[in-house]
């Protein structure tokens, strides 16, 4: 018997759920992808990701070859392609990895009933977590709101084991199943963007995950998480993104790992699995409250004024804000399109608290620019930030960029190293207000930040007496 199985964020072979189930239960499976076909401008992606995504692709068509298959991709609508090629290669099951996210559970509900429609049985797997939204609730059934108690449950529920890599796909594909070419950022109209990003496809990826796993990165991750300069954390968000890596796997390598560690290095592995909780919180956030991708998830700030003044906005974009720290994170987020933690927190507080423009508009500028851009655990570090989420940092908690500066990166290296005009700079200036030009090019601060801060406490306050 044939199945299909449909590729979405799980490009690879290895600890893939559904396509070792679909591999299993067929004789021949036809492996699948389709691509979008919006063109020029999207508000939640742009050429980094793509671009990410083009490697990622061409990395897999590759490894399919390399078990004697072949991927087919198609373009346009899934529902409609799916319904093509599942007449095409009449096929009997459909196998696919669910997708946490509204969009992506909005297009698979649409191909099962295409499914449901032809008599084909459409088989949906668990793949991108470790545990889904409906597994980690409270007693009576309802959600958490708060991380802590989410974590309690979520790190006390047993994990899936990761599955072998898939050796065989059956029966190659046959000629007369047609295929696009594998594309290039033009199929949407861009063009690339400059930024260096990392190697595509699973076996780098398998590579940063080794690395990460089997360096002191991971013993050291609880001390050092929070340094921005050099590579402390894993670096492994666009390769869990994609699908990459298997989830099941990492979290297997990590607990292996800790068996070898002494009671202090494990912290390191303890942190580091909580942050994978994280990720998992904000896909459960986002999963019973879809709303957060519209409005604030506490309607305390849904009156809460903001400016959006296009100017500040510009210069927060292009990393000129005068304020280093603040600009060192835009601008490696520019030329790698990825950012340190650290650095999100620090740059979305200061866009919604220091310049006032609506979370919003960063988190759309982050969709855009963003390799590991990610719907649910963006919106949610953007309305923890702005003080408006679930589980976030309380409004008036404002981080003053000047003293988070100071504190994470006190020689000014990873300033230094983004921004190159800053270079020749003594390090005390990096952390204060600058009266006079730091260098020609670098613009002074274009706020004050101690003005600020009180305005936004006004309007918060003014916001929650609306209500
Ligand atoms: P590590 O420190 O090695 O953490 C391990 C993994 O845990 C990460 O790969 C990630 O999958 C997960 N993780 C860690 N921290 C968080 C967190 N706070 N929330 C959710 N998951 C987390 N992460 C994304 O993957 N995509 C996004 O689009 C995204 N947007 C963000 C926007 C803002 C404003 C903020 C404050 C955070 C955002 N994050 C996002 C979370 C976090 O910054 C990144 O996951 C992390 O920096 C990725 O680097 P890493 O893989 O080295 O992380």
């Amino acid at each position: 018997k044939t199945s299909l199985h449909w590729f979405r964020r799980d490009l690879r072979l290895v600890d893939n759920a559904g396509l070792w189930n679909a591999q299993q239960m067929s004789e021949q499976v036809v492996p699948v992808y389709v691509l979008s076909d919006w063109k020029k401008k999207h508000d939640w992606t742009g050429p980094n990701r793509q671009a990410f995504l083009c490697g990622n692709l061409q990395s897999l068509a590759k490894n399919l070859e390399a078990i004697g298959s072949r991927l087919v991709l198609r373009c346009g609508s899934a529902e409609r392609e799916l319904e093509k090629l599942l007449k095409e290669t009449k096929a009997e099951a459909l196998f696919v990895n669910r997708d946490p996210d509204p969009f992506g559970k909005e297009v698979e509900g649409k191909v099962k009933e295409v499914c449901e429609r032809m008599g084909v049985a459409f088989h949906s797997f668990k793949d991108a977590v470790l545990h889904e939204a409906d597994e980690v609730v409270k007693g009576d059934g309802s959600a958490y709101r708060v991380y802590t108690p989410y974590s309690k449950v979520w790190l006390g529920l047993a994990k899936p084991e990761p599955l072998p890599r898939v050796k065989s796909l059956g029966n190659a594909v046959g000629d007369n199943v047609k295929s696009e070419a594998l594309p290039t950022l033009a199929h949407w109209g861009l063009e690339e963007s400059g930024a260096e990003l990392p190697e595509a496809g699973e076996r780098a990826a398998r590579e940063r995950m080794k690395n990460f796993v089997g360096s002191r990165r991971l013993p050291e991750y609880a001390e050092k998480r929070n340094v921005p300069f050099g590579m402390h954390s894993s670096g492994l968000s666009p390769d869990l993104r994609y699908g990459l890596i298997g989830i099941r796997e990492l979290y297997a390598r990590c607990r292996k790992k800790a068996e070898e560690m002494s009671t202090g290095e494990r912290k390191g592995v303890e942190t580091y699995v909580k942050e994978l909780g994280w990720r998992e919180f904000y896909m459960a956030v986002l999963h019973f409250w879809p709303e957060v991708l519209e409005t604030d998830f506490n309607p305390e700030f849904r009156n809460v004024r903001w400016d959006s003044d296009e100017a500040l906005f510009e210069a927060w974009k292009a990393g000129m804000t005068g304020f280093p720290m603040v600009d060192a994170g835009m601008r490696q987020l520019l030329a790698t399109g990825w950012m340190h933690n650290r650095l999100r927190m620090i740059v979305a507080m200061f866009l919604t608290k220091d310049l006032h423009c609506h979370w919003r508009l960063g988190e759309s500028f982050f969709m855009q620019q963003l390799i590991d851009g990610e719907i649910a655990s963006n919106n949610g570090g953007w309305q923890w930030s702005a003080g408006t989420g679930a589980d976030a940092a309380p409004y008036f908690r404002i981080q003053n960029p000047w003293l988070q500066g100071k504190r994470f990166d006190p020689d000014g290296m990873y300033i230094k190293k983004w921004i190159p005009e800053l270079k020749d700079v003594p390090v005390e200036r990096l952390h204060e207000p600058a009266k006079l030009r730091l260098a020609k090019d670098y613009p002074l601060p274009i706020v004050d930040h101690h003005a600020e801060r009180d305005k936004t406490l006004e309007r918060f306050k003014q916001g929650k007496e609306k209500r």
